[in-house]
């Protein structure tokens, strides 16, 4: 049975499960079942924003709060319909999230998860200090949700709603992690700058993100104050939010059926020592903590990866993955390509570049042109300033001083991704790849500034066509570069000198105007640098413009057009390969030896 028909018997059989249980058991197991659907939601969201994305919170309880409170004062007070109050819950849990978020998300390392506490500590402060809110006897007689005239007063039929909910959730998810905003949102782990270079915002991506998993604890939150139909403040302090934690955390992060096991791992496990230790101590709720937090110190040292985790590498064991080598789908219009300039005309003016490193001069008044359809290459000793010179013009770095130019725009002190969207793309001399990606998503993550669906049109499936083309063009890419057939295994699988050559795959994805090299033939074997050499030449006679930072003196002198050659950060001479051998400043600097 292949992968996928397994998944979806899985599902199946758990879907049919669910929906029996409120047939045959009791209406303890029913309730239970409702809270673990509940805990499930806001499990999953942090799944996303912590598992996949890499952003902790410990405060994911305040939203849950902040929808329950919103539509149980709007329901109670104002005597509106709970329908109303979810739209009302979801718009103040969603504003919540992106001012908290634009307040906090750019906080980096520790900071995030400190800020995190903060917020859950002072929004469950506040529902326990307004008057309007009950203060901390809350608000009660909220009125069950009615649907279709019908009342869901009964547990048993609130099961059905919220389990309804938690499975759009889940189909919601996994649909965004298989798209263009959820390669991004993949991408973040693992720092900012791969992703400004295929013209992605980080923060945006992470703000999205934030707000979407507030989202799904707003849902939670609704579902569970119209189910208990009273809500007081501990239910969401910072207490609870580590609950939820340890629920993602115990199920596992990596996956999101994760939320659903951790959830009902931690809720089971919660109600058996409610039962179990008041027999042994009168301080049970002192002691359920303890036994929480020694479940956690467990986890993280024994199952990072939670239940899930756990299953998996068992099942892969026993099985072996056999996921199909190439990406294969019915052929679509490719994405639309770019016009490149003229040939000939310039693509990239450099003049009088300067970096300082506080007293390092790393490059000093360099400048220099590249033609359109042009091969330029930039030699020079180690630590001549090439990498640096490199982040001024693709402005990943900041430069102290100079202009460059770049078809008809001043770049100098623009962001990165502007670059980038304007036709930019780079390697990495260190690489930027996301190991746990495929080859495929790798690669897709370059037609990220070419392509727009976001996190709503990708979550409900409406980003097929576009999706469809951008898995296309990777595959194009890959085949391009001789890795079509190996499209789904993960990049951290391939040496480092193919990870290089992926790098290059990624940055024609961009459809790019110039695209940057640094070091591409590094680690490649004699055979793998003839291949790059066909590649790149191939691509100028396209149109494509080339700048290359090479160390192989063969493999650059018969492939370039021109060669800049730096040394200690300045320009020591520019000109065609024959002329830049046979200078003897060229000699020197190298001692003679290299070229
Ligand atoms: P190349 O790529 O030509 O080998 P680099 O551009 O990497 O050279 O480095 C040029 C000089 O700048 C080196 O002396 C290097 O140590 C220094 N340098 C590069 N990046 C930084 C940085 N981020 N901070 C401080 N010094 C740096
Ligand atoms: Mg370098």
């Amino acid at each position: 049975m292949s992968a996928n028909r397994k998944r979806m018997t899985w599902i199946a059989a758990v879907v049919v499960v669910l929906a029996l249980v409120p047939v045959v058991a009791g209406s303890f197991t029913v309730s239970l079942l409702n809270d673990i659907g509940i805990g499930a939601l806001v499990a999953l969201g942090l799944v996303l924003l912590t598992g996949v994305g890499g952003a902790t919170s410990f405060g994911q309880a305040a939203f849950v709060g902040i929808a329950a409170y919103a539509t149980a004062w709007l329901t109670t007070t104002q005597g509106m319909s709970p329908w109303i109050g979810l739209l009302f819950a979801l718009l103040l849990t969603g504003l919540s999230a992106l001012a908290i978020g634009m307040l906090t998300l750019r906080l980096g390392g520790h900071f995030l998860p400190l800020s995190t506490i903060a917020w859950g500590l002072s929004i469950a402060m506040l529902f326990g200090n307004v008057d309007a809110l009950g203060r901390h006897t809350g608000l009660s007689n909220i009125p069950p949700l009615q649907v279709a005239g019908w009342s869901l007063a009964d547990p048993r039929s609130m099961y059905y709603l919220i389990w309804v909910v938690v499975g759009l959730a889940c189909l919601f998810s996994h649909n965004l992690l298989q798209s263009r905003p959820g390669r991004a949102i993949r991408g973040l782990r693992g720092g900012a700058t791969l992703l400004a270079s295929v013209g992605a915002d980080a923060y945006r991506v992470r703000l999205s993100l934030f707000v979407t998993a507030a989202l799904f604890a707003g849902l939670a939150g609704w579902l569970y104050a119209h189910m208990n139909r009273f809500v007081s403040p501990s239910p969401f302090d910072v207490r609870a939010s580590i609950e939820y934690l340890l629920m993602a955390v115990a199920g596992g992060l990596g996956q999101l059926a994760g939320a659903l096991v951790g959830a009902a791992l931690v809720l089971v496990l919660k109600n058996g020592l409610q039962d179990v230790l008041p027999m042994l101590t009168q301080r049970a709720g002192q002691l359920e903590a303890v036994a929480f937090a020694a479940l956690f110190i467990l986890l993280l040292h024994f199952a990072r990866g939670g239940v899930m985790g756990l299953l998996r590498r068992w099942t892969h064991r026993r099985s072996g993955s056999q996921e199909p080598s190439r990406h294969e789908a019915p052929p679509v219009d490719p994405l639309p390509h770019r016009t490149l300039p003229e040939r000939g005309s310039q693509v990239l003016s450099v003049n009088g570049a300067v970096k300082r490193f506080g007293g390092l001069v790393a490059v000093n008044d360099v400048s220099f042109d590249v033609k359109a359809g042009e091969i330029v290459g930039l030699i020079g000793p180690n630590g001549a300033g090439k990498s640096t010179m490199f982040n001024l013009l693709t402005c990943t770095l900041p430069m102290s001083a100079g202009q460059v130019r770049f078809l008809a725009h001043d770049i100098a002190g623009k962001p990165q991704r502007e670059v980038a969207r304007l036709g930019l793309a780079r390697t990495f001399q260190h690489v930027k790849l996301r190991p746990h990606m495929s080859l495929l998503d790798n690669v897709a993550l370059g037609a990220h500034s070419r392509t727009r669906s976001g996190i709503l049109k990708a979550g409900l499936r409406l980003d097929r066509m576009e999706e469809s083309q951008i898995l296309q063009e990777a595959q194009r890419q890959l085949d391009r570069i001789g890795l079509g057939d190996r499209a789904h295994e993960l990049a951290g699988s391939l040496p480092l000198g193919t990870q290089r050559i992926l790098e290059i795959a990624r940055a024609l994805a961009a459809d790019p105007v110039l695209l940057v090299l640094d070091e591409p033939a590094a680690g490649l074997r004699r055979k793998e640098k003839m291949a790059l050499g066909d590649l790149l030449r191939k691509l100028r006679e396209e149109g494509v413009t080339i700048l290359i930072v090479e160390h192989d003196m063969d493999f650059v002198m018969k492939l370039v057009d021109r060669l800049v050659v730096m040394n200690f950060g300045s320009k020591l001479v520019e000109g065609v390969p024959s002329a830049v051998r046979a200078d003897e400043r060229v000699q020197a600097a190298y001692l003679g030896s290299v070229v």
